[in-house]
């Protein structure tokens, strides 16, 4: 039995009636693969707008969408797309089985954009495909927020938050996490308490209540803290451990400054004083051995230090909010930063995060 090769690629695009395959043009200069679709005469199809049925064909608008490659062909499908006319609507261009709405690509070539997205940059991808990085983002865009349209945040409870930025010297986003699930819920700009603001409409708009939440995660940052407390009425605050002993260990290198200027034994210690005793080196336990019975202010701050750590490691303390869960995230974000070579705005960047980072169910052919 042989197959004629429309209707093999017919079954390969996925096409029922009364679409068909009319022409197909193998281009072996131009290393181009053309496609034409093509539907019955005399067909009726469903208006865009309202689904009624069987609508007649007012006029054909002439269209291309790019295709995954053939090989090594880039593959494209033309069609003359009908505009019916619709009694309540009027004259609607019908939509295709192929491409969605608006875009120039095929669904399936959408489908490989967003895979492809979650372990590339954009910018491989463009020089990859060779189209221009600006309909790819806008692929992203689409997916992403359809997506995000379908989250549902009804069972979120415990959030963490933390603020991040592209590249040094740009504009700071504040990311929202889900940390039963370790997802990011919500990103939007900026860092101040305008950002819990965001997170509580978004919340609302995917079926979530901001009376749900009990447990808040941030680093000690005012803004965050008041907010927080203005915003969601039922959770507590719980300050990250690891922007805790930062603070800590920020607070302690100021006392040993301080001091040092009237203690020469404190020069060259800054370093001891940032680790913990089990890790110190064989000439910083010396040091320390020599510090440990002298009255020092220092030595005073690195023992608050060890009793906040001890607080920590206590057994009671099981909640995995205390124990950094954010920096899990952060590494995640952290690869969507690495990422960054060619985002062109924060827009972009939120994209990233949300596509990586996201756990997001995408609506898509594979
Ligand atoms: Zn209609």
């Amino acid at each position: 039995m042989s197959i004629s090769q429309e209707a093999l690629f017919k079954i390969a695009l996925n096409l029922e009636d009364p679409w068909y395959i009319k022409l197909i043009d193998f281009s072996v200069e131009g290393k181009q693969l053309d496609v034409h679709v093509d539907f019955d005469s005399g067909s009726k199809f469903p208006c865009a707008n309202c689904g009624k049925p069987v609508c007649s064909v007012h006029d054909t608008i002439e269209r291309t969408w790019r295709h995954l490659n053939f090989f090594q062909f880039k593959t494209y499908i033309h069609c003359r797309v009908p505009r019916t006319e619709c009694k309540d609507c009027g004259v609607k261009q019908v939509k295709v089985p192929w491409s969605r709405k608006g875009s120039g690509f095929t669904l399936l070539m959408d489908s490989m954009i967003v895979l492809m997205a979650q372990h590339m940059t954009v910018t491989a991808i463009a020089e990859m495909i060779d189209e221009h990085d600006t309909r790819i983002w806008r692929v992203l865009e689409y997916y992403v927020g359809d997506a995000r349209s379908n989250e549902d945040f009804s069972e979120v409870k415990s959030v963490g938050v933390d603020e991040t930025s592209r590249a040094k010297g740009h504009k700071y986003v504040s990311v929202f996490i889900d940390l039963d699930k370790s997802k990011v819920v919500h990103v939007c700009e900026g860092r101040d308490a305008s950002t819990i603001e965001s997170f509580k409409n978004d919340l609302e708009q995917h079926k979530g209540s901001s009376e749900n939440i009990n447990n808040f995660c941030c680093d000690m940052s005012p803004a965050f803290i008041s907010g927080i407390n203005d915003t969601f009425p039922n959770a507590s605050i719980t300050f990250d451990k690891f922007h805790v002993m930062k603070l800590m260990n920020e607070a302690i290198d100021k006392v040993r400054r301080e001091e040092q200027s009237h203690n020469v034994l404190l020069k060259k210690t800054r370093y001891l004083w940032l680790k913990n005793p089990e890790n110190l080196t064989i000439k910083q336990n010396e040091t320390f051995g020599s510090l440990k019975n002298l009255r020092l202010k220092t030595l005073k701050a690195y023992s608050i230090k060890l009793a906040l750590r001890d607080f920590w490691n206590q057994d009671h303390i099981k909640t995995k909010i205390s124990n950094g869960i954010l920096e899990g995230t952060n590494s995640l974000i952290q690869a969507a930063k690495d990422s960054a070579r060619g985002f062109r705005s924060t827009k972009n960047f939120i994209i990233t995060i949300y596509l990586r980072t996201g756990k997001l169910e995408f609506n898509l052919p594979t």
